[in-house]
């Protein structure tokens, strides 16, 4: 297999993608080079920005230098060490409507001047089109993928099956699944661009992760044209290894600074937000002074700056474990992205089965769009099917969660210790302790410092979704558990009356009998004494 894991958080993963010429480490961005226009000769992208790997358009070098890249060899021709993708021409297919190559002519032109890795002539599905037309896409890119394998030469390429389909999440299934089966190192996902450019990330979580999860996890997936470096953590979170980026030199040309929570005029800075080797020492007006040529280059060569040093927090955010933290805080930059990270609550299940269960850091707590994190569902998860309180017919004492972790160490939670002590002791060892706390639900008190129930951080007050998902957790369990009473120690302080209502709710249905101590009492000790005088009269009589 010429890619091995390395890393993983969430769906994202580091690996090495091993390419005839050198081998490279994923998530990894593409530059897109167009020889006759390049603002930064490729050379430089690799030996002062570190891209390890660029990617070219084969049409357009077949059109304009036809024999020469063969002659030369593609990576002689660029004069580029890296790795080298090519694309076909689908591009050109989605914005001119036709090009005059072949897919065989194509491909073996790709074969001839030495790709690293190269595309079959797809037909991108684009984003303004009826269903049949982008049904008859995807029929099509299928065909074309079929006739590829009869006529390819080379085995020492690696080959790009792309996904196609666009919006029309069925259509994308059905190709993942088709291509699936053709024997593609590398999958891509199609003409995302239109759909990024007009902001709708929501529409892309659905498309990523309908590929997804029609696609064989251990090859790399490619997000084509997805540049921009606001976006990147979001996509490599849900799985997207390679992408490509002409927006580097796009936006240069259009006097466009990206940073990596959104895009600047450069007319609109009165400072530079960055301290890459460019814009040190730099003003934005001083810019503004020079020749068009000269600022089309500064911007490139900053833009392509922080792409890269976007990619590389990512990668220590997925060695960190922390990943969903710097998704979290990219998505707050634009709401559009924000109502992406929003849309991974539908497939929360598919991300948590993919995630790794054990991490080397905590995980702080947010708000509610935080409830689908990973952690969260697998602990739930376990908790619903493999847990079962310590003994049968016990009383169940819901107490909530403290300041201090883990629980049962904390201050406030010596107190109850302590009434449970002065309890008589026929009574005290049927008592079962949960807490109730965010953003897990439930947590057996002898689970405390399972990880991460004791290796997160919650931002209080808690938002209605958060304390109503906890109620709906604790509701959960006291339905599928066989206790024989249940006592809330309420805390409306923190919860409203919800805990206490779901529990209620709870209880009638089972036929439990439900006791609760208000804890929002003044004198500490006439919580204390109703709760012994609750639990020595055995609440469950
Ligand atoms: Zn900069």
């Amino acid at each position: 297999m010429s890619f091995e894991v390395k890393e993983k958080d969430l769906l994202a993963r580091i690996g090495k993608l091993k390419t005839k010429t050198v081998t490279v480490e994923t998530p990894l961005l593409f530059p897109v080079i167009n020889p006759s226009i390049q603002p930064i000769p490729p050379k430089r992208l690799k030996s002062e920005f570190g891209f390890d790997a660029v990617i070219t358009n084969a049409y357009i070098l077949w059109k304009r230098y036809q024999n020469k890249p063969i002659e030369q060899g593609l990576h002689k021709f660029l004069d580029f060490d890296g790795a080298v993708m090519t694309d076909s021409g689908a591009y050109q297919i989605l914005v001119y409507g036709n090009v005059e190559v072949t897919q065989k002519e194509i491909v073996n032109y790709q074969e001839q001047i030495g790709s690293d890795i190269a595309t079959i002539l797809d037909i991108p599905t684009g984003w303004k089109i009826t269903k049949d037309q982008a049904t008859e896409t995807v029929k099509e890119t299928l065909h074309r993928a079929k006739e590829f394998f009869k006529t390819k030469k080379r085995d020492d390429i690696l080959w790009v099956g792309p996904v196609q389909g666009g919006r029309h999440l069925d259509l994308v299934a059905k190709s993942a699944v088709e291509m699936s089966k053709l024997p593609f190192q590398i999958h891509a996902l199609g003409s995302p661009t239109e759909i990024m450019e007009s902001y709708r990330f929501d529409v892309l979580v659905d498309m990523i992760m309908t590929a997804k999860m029609n696609l064989p996890v251990e090859r790399p997936l490619h997000l084509f044209g997805a540049g921009h470096p606001a976006m990147f953590s979001l996509a490599v979170a849900l799985g997207c290894d390679l992408f490509d980026s002409a927006a580097y030199a796009l936006y240069a040309r259009e006097n466009r600074y990206m940073t990596e929570n959104g895009t600047w005029r450069l007319s609109e800075l009165d400072y530079f937000p960055c301290q890459c080797p460019r814009c040190t020492g730099n003003k934005p007006k001083d810019i503004l002074t020079q020749t068009a040529k000269e600022r089309e280059v500064f911007l490139a060569e900053h833009n392509l700056h922080v792409c890269q040093a976007e990619l590389n927090r990512i990668k220590q955010a997925i060695r960190d474990g922390r990943l969903w933290e710097h998704v979290e805080m990219r998505c707050h930059a634009h709401p559009a992205l924000l109502s992406g990270l929003k849309k991974l609550k539908t497939y929360e299940n598919f991300i948590a089965k993919h995630s790794p269960t054990v991490k080397r850091s905590g995980l702080f707590f947010f708000d509610s769009p935080d409830l689908s994190r990973p952690e969260i569902i697998q602990f739930n998860n376990r908790l619903s099917e493999n847990y079962s309180p310590p003994e049968p017919n016990m009383v169940l004492l819901l107490v909530p969660q403290t300041r201090s972790k883990p629980f049962h160490k904390a201050r406030e939670f010596q107190k109850i210790k302590h009434v449970l002590k002065g309890v008589n002791p026929e009574m005290s060892k049927n008592v079962h302790v949960c807490f109730y706390a965010a953003p897990f639900g439930v947590i057996p008190l002898e689970l405390d410092e399972v990880y991460p129930l004791s290796q997160h951080e919650v931002a209080l007050p808690l938002d209605k979704e958060t304390t109503e998902y906890v109620a709906e957790r604790v509701a959960d369990y006291v339905k599928r558990s066989e206790y024989v009473a249940v006592v809330l120690l309420h805390d409306p302080a923190n919860w409203n009356n919800t805990i206490k209502a779901a529990l209620r709710k709870a209880c009638l249905e089972k036929r439990l009998p439900f006791e609760h101590v208000n804890l929002n009492v003044k004198r500490q000790k006439t919580i204390l004494t109703r709760l012994e005088t609750i639990l020595n009269k055995n609440p469950s009589e």
